[in-house]
């Protein structure tokens, strides 16, 4: 069965008119295995204006009229459709010469990728179509500003790399789709078949809005002419085309937000203080094997610079010698083999030139550009095997700093002490990732110092974690990816970040209680309301933004503060002692507990019977601003600041702004309560 790579525009598959009537311009796709020709990328005339234009009014417009909890739940339903139809994805893999585990991080590390937004988008964002940034801050006597993020108007291009083709979108598309913008996929043609299953799979679920993903296979390019100030160019792969979209009219004149994912000459560090018998050696050779072999090296991530010890290198050289022994190269479909080929002849020749060129300053110390290595299975000649390679840098080497080669390769290179090793990692100018492999808190300290501003991300192993760690390349949405410089200057993932990152930060300057009625965020300086009946009698859905109690007023006295003293047994000098506490430059005399003004204000506030308020889950930001002596009063006021419905069940929770005052109106104590409250 011969593949015709599909697009996907305005909601309708683009195919050629008649199956196999491809023209002789069409990509061709073959097993990098056999050689055997699987299929063809044809050349479909595609209207890429109109498909930016069917983004822009359609599919955005359905996503700004979502939530966040909305849009997290379409991530969460697409995800579990692409969950329950992951056998179909590792069918299509069967000819890009990928193994099992080579597809399942590409596959599997994608959904639980798309998976994570859905789940933060749920419990970390708000139930509405924005976000609002901390609190508001003072502009004037009766103005106020608050930072919030709204949507942009535009689509996001999501332009992909050979060897993530589903990773690469849907780590993405969570994001994106979160952020509200609809997308155009645009994977890169080696693996574009992947790619159009997997989209395949999410149209046919019948969950997608209209105009909310779209994809481009193979054909025209010029859907970035069409783009302006309110789109997103989210790139991975070489930074030979991100200088390219650098300079692409839509990104310098017209302002769409660039965002590039490149090359990386990222670093493995082996730690000073780690002999060659010791079990994190073992670690890290193993770390090293693992990052060289997975993906047959095709990683952005994987260890490209092994920064050893001088006197450690014949170990690490002879260590990495047994164990890459291990490695079964052939054909994946073939039982036992754990590295395939490269994902085509011309990437195998790319790597063999680079690895040529670095022999020029290194010794080749394990396989080479000229080495076949032995095959399980596979055709030597049209396949695309390439030996597992390591070379050592002689002294004052520079190509193994500036060149990728992206395959199964690596080099050692030689430090004399930290400062050395972090002035060569820096050499890099700018990695995705590197990982130092140490017991020495000095260590980490000398290398994060002087090489973290080149690194979006430093993973530390040490005799706690080495096992168990996530491995090296391992993209993990809570941590960022992206890198400086040559790493393209991307910052994606890592959470919350990634989302607000697409979208438009605006400070919104008004009244306070503009701010509160836009928002839905109530802030100090808004109009309290009062209605007369005990918020903690109304549902959730009856209790308005700023409903607010002010309570009756209670003393505090000496026996109060004593009786909690014995029965807490919190007996601080600064409430039981009188000669310390008037000695201390902070209280002057006795004071009450911090806990027991909490328990008396909970004791003037809480309406005692069952209602809609089900718990109380905890307080945040509290803080004591003055201290209460014997014989003060307190009373407090509690607004609801926000609300929010917990998706799937019949509550939702409340955070109430809460201000404890004394008998002079000054502010006591101050915090954020939060409660479960019934829905009706
Ligand atoms: P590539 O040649 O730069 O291609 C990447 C994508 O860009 C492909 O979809 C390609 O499609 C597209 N493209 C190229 N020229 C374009 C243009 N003028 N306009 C619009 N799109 C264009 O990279 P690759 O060979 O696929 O991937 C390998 C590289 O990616 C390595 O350097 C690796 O380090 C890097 N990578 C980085 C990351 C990361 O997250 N940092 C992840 C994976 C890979 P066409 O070929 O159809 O033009």
């Amino acid at each position: 069965m011969t593949i015709t790579v599909r697009s996907y525009a305005q909601d309708a598959w683009v195919e050629p008119a008649e199956a196999g009537s491809v023209a002789d311009s069409a990509y061709r796709l073959l097993d990098p295995s056999t050689g055997a020709q699987v299929g063809t990328i044809p050349e479909l005339p595609l209207d890429t204006a109109a498909m930016v234009r069917h983004a822009r009014e359609v599919g955005g417009p359905a996503l700004r009229a979502m939530t966040f909890h909305e849009r997290a739940r379409l991530l969460e339903q697409l995800g579990e459709h692409l969950m329950a139809n992951v056998a179909t994805l590792h069918e299509a893999y069967g000819t890009v010469g990928a193994t099992k585990a080579d597809a399942q991080v590409d596959v599997e590390g994608g959904i639980q990728t798309m998976q994570f937004y859905a789940g933060l988008g749920q419990r970390k964002l708000p139930d509405t179509p924005f976000h609002v940034e901390g609190d508001p801050v003072r502009l004037g006597k009766h103005t106020r500003g608050q930072v919030i993020h709204t949507p942009r108007h535009g689509v996001a291009v999501l332009i992909g790399a050979y060897n993530f083709p589903v990773w690469g979108f849907l780590e993405k598309l969570g994001p994106t789709i979160l952020a509200g913008l609809p997308v155009i996929i645009k994977p890169a043609p080696q693996t574009g078949h992947i790619a159009e299953v997997a989209v395949a799979l999410m149209v046919e679920s019948g969950l997608l809005p209209d105009g909310v993903v779209q994809l481009v296979s193979g054909g025209p390019r010029d859907v970035l002419d069409h783009l302006g100030g309110q789109d997103v160019i989210a790139f991975t792969g070489s930074s030979r085309t991100a200088a390219f979209l650098r300079a692409h009219p839509a990104v310098v004149q017209r302002g769409a937000l660039l965002t590039c994912e490149t090359d990386s000459l990222n670093v493995s560090v082996l730690g000073p203080d780690v002999p060659a018998d010791h079990p994190l050696f073992e670690a890290f050779i193993k770390r090293v094997r693992a990052e060289m072999t997975s993906k047959t090296g095709q990683k952005c991530t994987a260890i490209r610079r092994i920064l050893v010890p001088t006197e450690r290198v014949p170990d690490v050289v002879a260590a990495l010698k047994v164990s890459l022994a291990k490695v079964v190269v052939g054909d994946p479909s073939t039982e036992g083999v754990t590295m395939g080929p490269l994902v085509s002849r011309e990437q195998a020749d790319s790597v063999r030139e680079t690895v040529r060129r670095l022999a020029t300053e290194c010794d080749v110390a394990i396989g080479g550009a000229d080495v076949l290595p032995e095959l399980a299975s596979g055709n030597p000649e049209s396949g695309a095997f390439f030996a597992p390679t390591v070379l050592v840098a002689r002294e004052g080497a520079r190509a193994v700093h500036d060149s990728e080669p992206f395959g199964p390769v690596s080099t050692v290179v030689a430090y004399t002490d930290m400062t050395d090793a972090a002035r060569l990692a820096t050499l890099g100018e700018g990695s995705l990732v590197a990982s130092l492999v140490t017991n020495s808190p000095e260590a980490v300290a000398t290398f994060v110092n002087e090489a973290g501003s080149f690194h979006g991300r430093v993973l530390v192993l040490d005799d706690v974690n080495a096992v168990t760690a996530a491995p090296h390349g391992a993209v993990l949405p809570q941590s960022i990816h992206g890198g400086p410089g040559r790493a393209g200057g991307g910052e994606e993932l890592g959470g919350v970040r990634g989302v607000l990152h697409l979208m438009q930060a605006t400070s919104l300057t008004g009244s306070a209680q503009m701010l509160a009625d836009y928002t839905q965020v109530w802030n100090k300086d808004a109009a309290p309301i009062e209605t007369g009946v005990h918020p903690f009698r109304r549902s959730l859905s009856e209790l308005r933004i700023g409903e607010t109690l002010f309570t009756e007023s209670r003393t505090v006295t000496k026996e109060d503060v004593e009786h909690f003293a014995a029965f807490t047994g919190d007996t601080f000098y600064a409430h039981m002692d009188d000669e310390a506490a008037a000695a201390s430059p902070i209280f002057g005399a006795r004071v009450a507990h911090g806990y027991l003004i909490l328990a008396f204000a909970a004791g003037l506030f809480v309406d005692p019977a069952p209602g809609p308020v089900l718990a109380n889950f905890g307080l945040e930001k509290l803080r004591f601003r003055t201290p209460l002596y014997f014989g003060d009063s307190m009373h407090m006021r509690l607004t609801v600041k926000s609300k929010a419905e917990r998706p799937g069940t019949e509550w939702g929770e409340v955070s109430w702004d809460c201000e404890v005052r004394n008998q002079k109106d000054e502010v006591v104590a101050t915090y954020t309560l939060l409660t479960i409250n019934a829905l009706t």
